[in-house]
């Protein structure tokens, strides 16, 4: 087997260039080892990169764009992204969901503000239900961007999230009596991209809401490959060597090292370790279930979207559906393999708070829809009649348009298989035991060899957290650095050195 490009034996290896391949990288290098990463595509960044996708000077978020897991994060806490030159910009409103006509609801800064808008039934439950979880700073976050193994140590807000998250959207939202706050929990559940009376459905709902009143939804300046952008900066500043261009086909290829770390997820594993993995194991791999996919399309607009309500003008995301009945019907259309007439849009418009994503009064639309897994289907009529839906003048504002099928997601970045964003089904058995049913989820059967990507808890989400945490594995295993505790005082040692 050739081997890849590099000279002298690295200590450690990394297949991968998403936040989480990074992020391993970074960790490895800051515990002092020599580390050199291979990365299939021209650029790094997997699902967090910035593209021109339209036109010159109009500058696309190509997958994530809004970063409450990256704010919450303690991996990019002790990174320091902010002292790195990451600017996170909050838009004045985190999130608008359009109800026809002036209508909105509407998610604030702040759960007082966001209740009161309600009727005073469901601006009480709207308190009752997010207050407790979005009111102790860093203990939802740390419950849940975790190793899913072991007592977290917030345990107060961490049983709260889990009893309540557990529950389905829909049935959460029966906790509201008016359209305005069913509606608002469906879209937020509808991130989950299951049906929505699916459980765990209402924990997608519940972290996000939380989060946007903990931290809030920011873009980032300039767009989020800012954010990759300074993890790469760290490692070309530490010597460790980053080759793109270089799809890595079997584990074969790669340079012996001590530790070899790969951003992949378990469908891709199973490609690159071909026939080495124990036949028990590598059964659980292929039953991994990825879900439906997406089609994003990203426009050019000579102009902001001209939303009916004034508060969806103001607002950084939308959540494009209309009501919870409608939603929910969506997200069951699709995971029944079918295209819905009027997809459930995710919708961001950075240009409220950055306006260097496009030249002087022009901007730039980031969209998607959940279609079924490996559809080859261009959504973007459907969704910009959806959006035209809620601000009529819409389509005469576009100067151009990028459409990704899901075809093309998977085609982009294999992580995403059949044009998934999740890096696996957030079903209960897929969130608690992901990737498969072992104690340390990072380690596979082949020693030194660790999963690192959005496939291993805590999951989906630019956060770094799975590449810090198998990172910390590997140096424990590998490398006799840290205890297993990574929440020990060794751990904090490694990350002054950042
Ligand atoms: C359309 C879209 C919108 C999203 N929106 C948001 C959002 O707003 N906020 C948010 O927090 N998250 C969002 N996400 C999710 C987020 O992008 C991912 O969860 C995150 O990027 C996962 O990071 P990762 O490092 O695990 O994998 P990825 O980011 O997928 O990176 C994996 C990398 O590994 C490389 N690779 C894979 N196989 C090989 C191989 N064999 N050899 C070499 N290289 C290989 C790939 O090319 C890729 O660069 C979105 C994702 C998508 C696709």
């Amino acid at each position: 087997m050739p081997r890849l490009v590099g000279g002298n034996r690295p200590d450690a290896v990394v297949v991968g260039t998403g936040p989480n391949g990074l992020a391993a990288a970074t960790v490895l290098t800051a515990a002092g080892l020599s580390v050199r990463v291979y990365e299939a595509a021209d650029q790094i960044g997997g699902g967090c990169r910035t593209d021109e996708l339209t036109l010159p000077g109009f500058r696309h978020d190509v997958c994530a764009a809004v970063h409450p897991l990256a704010l919450a994060s303690s991996f990019f806490t002790r990174f320091g992204l902010e002292a790195r030159g990451v600017q996170f910009l909050q838009p004045e409103i985190p999130l608008a969901h359009p109800l026809g006509g002036r209508r909105a609801v509407v998610v604030q800064r702040s759960v007082e503000e966001t209740a009161a808008a309600l009727s005073r039934e469901d601006g009480q439950a709207y308190r009752r239900l997010v207050g407790p979880l979005a009111g102790r700073p860093g203990a939802l976050a740390s419950a849940v961007l975790s190793s899913h193994r072991g007592m977290p140590r917030a345990t107060l807000t961490a049983v709260r999230f889990a009893g309540l998250g557990v529950r389905s959207a829909m049935a959460l939202a029966r906790r509201f009596e008016g359209p305005a706050a069913r509606a608002l929990l469906a879209g937020m559940g509808a991130h989950g991209n299951q049906p929505l009376d699916r459980p765990l459905t209402g924990g997608v709902a519940l972290l996000l809401t939380s989060l946007a009143h903990e931290v809030g939804w920011p873009v980032v300046q300039g767009g989020s490959a800012g954010i990759v952008a300074a993890l790469g900066t760290f490692l070309a500043e530490r010597g460790t060597e980053v080759v793109t261009g270089q799809p890595v086909t079997s584990l074969g290829e790669l340079p012996a090292a001590r530790a070899t770390l790969l951003d992949v997820g378990p469908h891709g594993f199973l490609a690159i370790a071909q026939d080495q993995l124990p036949a028990r194991y590598a059964a659980q791999l292929r039953t991994f279930r990825y879900g439906p996919g997406v089609c994003k399309v990203d426009w050019a607009l000579c102009g902001p979207v001209p939303w009916a309500s004034a508060a969806c003008r103001r607002a950084g995301t939308l959540h494009v559906g209309g009501t919870l009945e409608e939603i929910a019907a969506c997200e069951f259309e699709v995971a029944h393999g079918r295209h819905p007439e009027w997809p459930f849009v995710l919708a961001v418009q950075p240009g409220v708070v950055d306006p260097t994503r496009a030249p002087g009064g022009t901007h730039t639309l980031w969209t998607y829809c959940h279609v079924p897994a490996g559809s080859d289907r261009d959504m973007s009529a459907r969704i910009a009649a959806q959006i035209e839906r809620f601000a009529p003048g819409f389509r005469e504002l576009v100067l151009a348009r990028s459409v990704r099928t899901a075809r093309r997601v998977q085609a982009e970045n294999a992580n995403n298989v059949g044009g998934a964003i999740g890096g696996g089904v957030q079903d209960l058995r897929q969130t608690l035991l992901r990737p498969t049913p072992r104690w340390n989820p990072y380690r596979t059967p082949l020693p030194g060899v660790y999963l690192c990507s959005a496939s291993t808890p805590p999951g989906p989400g630019v956060h770094g957290r799975c590449g810090e945490l198998a990172a910390m594995s590997a140096l424990h295993d590998r490398f006799g650095i840290l205890s297993a505790d990574v929440d020990g005082d060794r751990r904090t040692r490694i990350m002054h050195r950042l």
